[in-house]
């Protein structure tokens, strides 16, 4: 396919984007490849793009460290007015991000709106940032001399995505990112090449960020993906997406010849625990949406839920009631809390999980037939630890329901797991609440809450093999800066 071939139809505020973006221009990429970009419900293309070669990596790099040193002396206010200016191009651009968010990722409108106002959430929190970050002065044991610690941008920051939540898990690092002085270089994933990068480059170029501080390159992750993160300019990457490939990428960054920082937003598997004096409204209603939203395509998406034995019986039919209630389909449609899954591997992986969960035993409390890539809520009770559907990231619309002895049986259960991310327990005495809450081995554990949280002030992050790092709020001014000791002695 030629480049007058590939001619704009996918535009957002009226602009194309269906190109690279390096340096500040738009221009076609010079893979051999070809991206065609689907809507999931309905097979629709909503964009073609002509894919990033390593050529296009290396120009984007490039431009970003060409234009980083100026952007970082960059006033603070004048810095923080930009991310101002696109957290207000965000909300003033809502609807049409929304229609964005529906067609390319198979985001409901419920879900949609949520993405977008965590993403201006987190862009107006960091316009906070460059009137936050500050170095400190410590006395020194040697006699006339001060110590200074700096704090710097780390210079040029990679950013890879996932397609799940694109928009925000693009945004949350590189909003912080820019505010703090860095210059970004964007690798949205393939199925969200618009929401995930090229919207965001509109959003930010109508902000007024000068050309170079921010690219996108739209490519292969197995054409430039190790490129990308092996490159030499990067100091920091900053990946989201699942525990084997973010293995991958920290092992590239910190194994190779040039060794950079990570941050790593990896998997997951919430446990949500019922205890046995808990509100069962609450916890039947908490854990329809912690399941459910997003058809469970969320690393903090409740998979396991935890029930103690004297409630257990009552919980799992009020909660199957409830999820048969659940509005599936069209992901358009106001109300619709699952629609399709995003590609037909997802697709086929949960087909999968579907008959192991009946084959190892596991009874299906609900569980329509799928439709076209729209797979309807499914329950499996009776799960044991040992079972698959317990033991894997799910990723899709569907949930386990444990059966635990006693508390102490609740907890062992909620703690044995490779993953660490996010938490729930319900009960209705809150010290009970709080101490459990200590023990969950996790970055993030919610009271009587489900375990699908993201506040732009508060740290988010997971243990274990949930990643490394945390973001939002002050730890995200500590994620994308570095510190430079200047010992200062005064000649007497
Ligand atoms: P993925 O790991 O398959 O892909 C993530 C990104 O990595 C994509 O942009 C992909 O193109 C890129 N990539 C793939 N191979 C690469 C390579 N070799 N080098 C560099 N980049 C490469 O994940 P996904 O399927 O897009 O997303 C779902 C996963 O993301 C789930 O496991 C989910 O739990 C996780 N996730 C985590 C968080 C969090 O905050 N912890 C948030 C959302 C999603």
């Amino acid at each position: 396919m030629t480049a007058t071939e590939l001619e704009s139809t996918a535009t957002f505020a009226g602009q194309p984007v269906q190109s690279q973006f390096i340096a500040g221009e738009w221009r076609e990429g010079r893979s051999e490849r070809v991206l065609t970009d689907t809507n999931p419900f309905d097979d629709t293309v909503v964009a073609t793009i002509r894919q990033a070669s390593k050529e296009d990596l290396d120009d984007a790099y490039r431009a970003a460290e060409a234009a980083q040193a100026q952007w970082a002396a960059t006033a603070p206010a004048e810095r923080a007015a930009v991310l101002r200016r696109a957290a207000q191009i965000l909300e003033d651009r809502r609807e049409e991000i929304v229609r964005w968010l529906v067609a390319e990722s198979g985001s409901t409108v419920i879900k949609a709106n949520a993405e977008i106002s965590l993403a201006a959430g987190i862009t107006q929190e960091a316009a906070s940032f460059p009137t936050r970050v500050h170095g400190r002065i410590f006395d020194s044991n040697t006699p006339n001399r001060e110590m200074r610690v700096y704090k710097r941008p780390v210079g040029v920051v990679g950013v890879i995505s996932p397609w799940n939540f694109p928009l925000h898990l693009s945004q949350r690092s590189v909003a912080p990112a820019l505010a703090l002085g860095n210059a970004v270089v964007i690798k949205p994933a393939s199925d969200t090449p618009v929401c995930g990068g090229l919207l965001i480059a509109r959003i930010f170029e109508e902000a007024g960020l000068p050309a170079g501080v921010l690219s996108v390159v739209v490519g292969a992750g197995s054409e430039i993906g190790d490129d990308f993160v092996a490159h030499p300019v990067p100091r920091l990457i900053s990946f989201t997406g699942s525990t084997p490939v973010g293995q991958k990428v920290g092992t590239v960054a910190t194994g190779g010849r040039y060794l950079k920082k990570v941050a790593l937003e990896l998997g997951g598997n919430a446990p949500l625990v019922v205890l046995d004096d808990a509100d069962l409204d609450t916890a039947v209603s908490e854990a329809v949406t912690g399941a459910f939203l997003h058809s469970g395509q969320i690393c903090m998406s409740v998979n396991r839920i935890i029930v103690q034995a004297p409630v257990y019986d009552e919980f799992v039919s009020r909660f199957a009631d409830a999820v048969r209630a659940v509005p599936f389909g069209d992901p358009a449609r106001e109300d619709t809390l699952v629609g399709p899954v995003v590609n037909d591997s997802q697709l086929s992986g949960l087909q999968d999980k579907i008959a192991g969960a009946r084959q190892a035993g596991a009874r299906v409390l609900v569980g329509d037939e799928i439709s076209g890539r729209v797979v309807p809520p499914h329950v499996f009770a009776d799960v044991t630890a040992d079972m698959e559907i317990a033991r894997e990231e799910i990723f899709g619309p569907m949930v386990a329901v444990l059966r635990a002895d006693d508390e102490a049986h609740a907890l062992a259960l909620a703690n044995d797991h490779e993953f660490g991310l996010s938490s729930a327990v319900f009960t209705q005495d809150l010290d009970r609440g709080l101490q459990f809450a200590q023990q969950i081995k996790a970055g993030m554990t919610f009271i009587n809450e489900r375990t699908v949280q993201d506040e732009a002030h508060v740290a988010f992050g997971g243990e274990r093999n949930s990643g490394l790092g945390r973001f939002n709020g002050e730890w995200a001014i500590e994620e994308f800066t570095t510190d430079h000791t200047i010992g200062v002695t005064r000649l007497v």
